[in-house]
């Protein structure tokens, strides 16, 4: 993301209760981090093949939290448009994320899915990607990242329902800890006519399991 527009942007970092926000520490406090951690990993930052490293994990920083820069419902409320009629399902499936879990700062890497059904408006579908990446760029766990889209959704758009299923790999469960590759977590959230009414609900479902061959089982 372009630095400049990091002033700019609307603020929507989330804090703990009570609590005010905390001063942006500088580049190079934040790269002495960094070196902090090189050493506590056992290696030395003065080394040639680490010289840079600080910088470049500062900036890699940047662009996986760019997230808290942005907010989401700005970027679903720039594009509205009427349409004809329309009042079937709209689905958007296998939209890939990269995300980071707040508890071990490791990747969270899958797909969302994404249902709704619109009452007289909708929005781009590159608009629902663009929302994905918003609540990704940040630190995450993926039950709230998948209520953050939904409610994200049904709030600006206010369609008769939203249905939003993520499935992704934790590496914080495959690289460490109890080190079990091939394991996906799922989880969905469904607000409105995809809550109350089965049928709405299974429609998504058979949709996004014949895009992806999935056996999500049928709720
Ligand atoms: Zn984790």
């Amino acid at each position: 993301m372009a630095k400049s527009s990091r002033k700019s942007a609307a603020r929507s970092a989330p804090r703990a209760a009570n609590a005010k926000p905390l001063a942006k520490p500088s580049r190079g406090e934040a790269e002495e981090a960094v070196r902090t951690l090189i050493r506590w990993a056992g290696d030395d930052p003065r080394r040639e093949g680490l010289l840079e490293t600080p910088s470049r994990v500062v900036r890699s920083y940047e662009e996986f939290f760019a997230g808290y820069d942005h907010d989401p419902k700005l970027v679903l409320a720039r594009t509205f448009e009427e349409v004809d009629g329309y009042d079937e399902i709209i689905v958007l499936t296998d939209i890939r994320f990269e995300s980071h879990c707040e508890h071990h700062m490791v990747p969270i890497i899958g797909k969302v899915h994404i249902g709704y059904l619109p009452d007289r408006r909708v929005v781009g579908i590159s608009k629902l990607a663009r929302l994905v990446e918003v609540y990704a760029r940040r630190l995450q766990i993926q039950e709230k990242m998948t209520a953050q889209i939904a409610d994200a959704l049904q709030e600006v758009l206010k369609p008769r329902g939203v249905a939003v299923v993520v499935e992704a790999a934790h590496q914080c469960m495959t690289t460490r800890g109890v080190h079990k590759p091939g394991v996906s977590m799922v989880t969905s959230r469904m607000v409105g006519a995809f809550r109350s009414d089965a049928r709405t609900r299974r429609e998504f479902l058979s949709i996004i399991d014949m895009a992806g061959q999935r056996g999500i089982p049928n709720a």
